[in-house]
Formats: structure tokens, C-alpha cells, sequence
């Protein structure tokens, strides 16, 4: 069977012995063009039983024009299109012209072929062992970068995957937002961002896990965020190192700086996180020890009914979000102020469950005390984890 389509294929097409071992490309093991080589070696031998000529390998092949051949040139191609750029794995894509496509899909239906392989998978795979010898890199599903190749044209577009590197910031002064906003100089983000732009050479977008106010700080074991660092020149920057630098600005600091895939980035930006806050509530009245004992008592585990914020109305969907205050504790100070810890659900408006919004939050502090009161300072304490 494999020699009487062989042969059809060779009496009625001039095809090198890549094109040739690809028509039989799932039969056996070994490369196509040994494939190839091996059917029309077979295939000789038999016709010269029968007193028939031999069918050689045609100078120019009707179906690839003899491509294989030009792998050589496009490696030192692929070679100088990444020479400023560090990676380990890599992947190779094809750009084939469709009318040769068709001329292959063609010869498949004429001989009904089965086994075959498109012309364009061969040609990534036999590019991609030859760059891997001359580069050592290696290739990966997950790669580094991506060469899409056109190889009659010999144009190479070089794709670069981005880097992701998952961290925690402290922000440890007021009056800093998390991402640029105008009238600030500085942001975590710009902060964060200039340090990872240096080591590894690309465009940085920050994300974090969820925003505190300007006016309130991030403490203890921090908010979560990732870095993505698009088009990166390196890709092994030193993470302790850069830590230090952004830690050395003294308004923002990073810990457990590691890298994660893109995987991981969807969880931590889509996990609503519990948080632990401070918050120093100033009453309008004056406030007894007893008072404020007393909120923090009604506060834990009550249901809060929160109208989205009049302050950030226009940023948000209007709709009542309801969240839950897990645990809270008051400490009183003077007759005007306590202290609150509170540990809430993810997305709860501290500043709103104290003063209750003009009714927006139900019930508040402002509610659960009977005297208007306003959050005055606020801290992140803690952003939990399961
Ligand atoms: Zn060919």
C-alpha cells in the first residue's frame, strides 16, 4: 500500500523526500525526510525488478520549493533578531503561503492519503531542532518567546511573553495613592514600577489586589499585587535586590517578591480577601469606654447593608453590596475618640460603615451609637489569607 501510493505520488509530482516521508508522516518513527528517503529507496529497488527507471529527487520540489534547505539561513536570521533579548524557551510558529497549502491538501484527496502531516508543522518542528543546536535553548509549551517565521519571505516577527512577579506592599505613609494620579508626584505603582522597569528592561504595569485611599496606609503583612513586565529585555532579574531599592524609598515596601504564571495572577487579583484595619473613629458627642465597648460588641459578626459610596458613585456600580464585620474591638482614648480593629469581608467601605453615608451604610457606628461619628485615620492592617 505505502509503495503503490508512493509511487502514484512520485509518477504524478515532483516531491523531495520531506514532502514524500510527510504524505506517510503518523507511519513509524524517525523524521519525514528519513521517511522520504527510505520509501523511495524502496521503491527503486522494485521498479528496477520490473525493469523500470529510478525516480530521484527532483532538483526543485513542486510542493515546498525545497524550503527545508534554506534552515540554515533562517537559525543565523533567528539568531540575530533575539541577540538583545535574555531567554531560555522558546517556540516556533510558520506562516506558510496558502497556495501551497492547497497543492499539499490536494495531493492528500488525489491519493487519499491519510497519514499525512501539513507542511507547516514539519517545518516548526525541523526549524525549532535546529535553532535548539545551535542556541541550546530549549523548546516549552509555556515559552519565553515565540519566533513566528515566514520562510519565503525570511521575515521574523520575535514574540515576548510577559513576566508576572507576584509581591506584597507596605505602604507606609498617608498621602500617597496606589496608582498615578494627578497632583501626586509619586504612587506605589510609579514607586514599584521603576525599580522593575530597570532590572529587566521593559514596560511594568502594576496590579494590586484590591486599593486603599490616599489618606489611608497599608501595614503588617501588606496587599497583595502583581507586576506584569511586558516585552522584558531579562528575564532573571534578582528579586532581593530589588526589593531593596523600592524598600530604600521609605514610603513603600515590598516582601515576597517571587515570579508566577499567568495562572496565578488571575487568583491573586480575583481573591476577595478578608482585612484587618485600624481605624480611629472621632465622635461628635462626647463617647464613654462603656460606648465604644459596646459598638464593637454589636459590630462582630453583624450583616452590613452598604449602598455603594456617594464618594466614589461615579466610579462604581450603584447597588447595596452586603458584607459581613467578622471581628471588632474598640479601645477607647479621649471622650471624642476610640480606636477600632475591625476584620472585615473584602469590599466593605470602612469609612462608610463608621459614619453610615447620609443612611447609604446600614447599619454603622454612627447608627449603633446614636452619635454621629467619622473615621479620622485608617490603617491596613492585615490583608488575609485562607
Ligand atoms: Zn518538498
Amino acid at each position: 500500500m505505502i509503495l503503490e501510493r508512493a509511487e502514484k505520488a512520485l509518477e504524478g509530482h515532483k516531491l523531495c523526500n520531506h514532502c514524500l516521508g510527510r504524505l506517510f508522516a503518523k507511519l513509524g518513527k524517525g523524521t519525514n525526510e528519513e521517511r522520504g528517503r527510505a520509501i523511495r529507496f524502496t521503491l527503486n529497488m522494485e521498479r528496477s525488478l520490473r525493469g523500470l527507471p529510478s525516480i530521484e529527487e527532483p532538483d526543485e520540489c513542486e510542493l515546498c520549493h525545497n524550503i527545508f534547505e534554506e534552515i540554515p539561513k533562517l537559525v543565523e536570521a533567528m539568531v540575530e533578531a533575539d541577540k538583545d533579548i535574555e531567554f531560555e524557551t522558546f517556540l516556533v510558529g510558520s506562516r506558510f503561503p496558502e497556495d501551497i497549502k492547497e497543492r499539499e491538501k490536494a495531493i492528500w484527496e488525489e491519493l487519499g492519503i491519510k497519514t499525512g502531516e501539513p507542511i507547516n508543522r514539519e517545518f516548526n518542528r525541523e526549524l525549532g531542532k535546529a535553532f535548539g543546536r545551535r542556541t541550546g535553548k530549549e523548546t516549552s509549551n509555556n515559552p519565553d518567546v515565540v519566533f513566528i517565521v515566514e520562510p519565503f519571505s525570511e521575515s521574523i516577527e520575535l514574540q515576548i511573553n510577559p513576566l508576572y512577579v507576584y509581591g506584597r506592599y507596605r505602604k507606609l505613609v498617608r498621602g500617597i495613592p496606589q496608582t498615578p494620579l494627578p497632583d501626586f508626584e509619586d504612587s506605589v505603582a510609579s514607586i514599584i514600577c521603576r525599580a522593575f522597569s530597570e532590572a529587566f528592561g521593559g514596560k511594568c504595569v502594576f496590579k494590586g489586589a484590591g486599593r486603599e485611599d490616599v489618606d489611608v496606609r497599608t501595614l503588617c503583612n501588606g496587599r497583595p499585587f502583581i507586576v506584569e513586565i511586558k516585552r522584558p529585555k531579562r528575564r532573571k532579574g534578582d528579586l532581593k535586590k530589588l526589593a531593596g531599592k523600592i524598600n530604600a524609598s521609605g514610603k513603600v515596601e515590598v516582601l515576597d517578591l517571587r515570579f508566577v504564571s499567568a495562572k496565578e495572577v488571575e487568583e491573586v487579583l480575583t481573591k476577595n480577601h478578608r482585612k484587618e484595619y485600624l481605624a480611629l473613629v472621632f465622635v461628635e458627642e462626647d463617647v464613654t469606654p462603656e460606648e465604644a465597648e459596646e459598638v464593637a460588641r454589636k459590630l462582630t459578626d453583624l450583616k452590613i447593608h452598604q449602598r455603594t459610596p456617594w464618594r466614589v458613585r461615579k466610579a462604581r456600580a450603584d447597588k447595596i453590596r452586603v458584607k459581613k464585620v467578622h471581628e471588632a474591638e474598640a479601645r477607647w482614648i479621649d471622650e471624642k475618640h476610640f480606636e477600632l480593629r475591625l476584620v472585615t469581608d473584602g469590599g466593605l467601605y470602612i469609612k462608610e460603615l463608621i459614619s453610615g453615608d447620609n443612611g447609604r451604610t446600614r447599619p454603622s457606628v454612627t447608627d449603633l451609637l446614636g452619635k454621629r461619628a467619622w473615621c479620622e485615620r485608617l490603617d491596613v492592617l492585615n490583608i488575609l489569607d485562607d
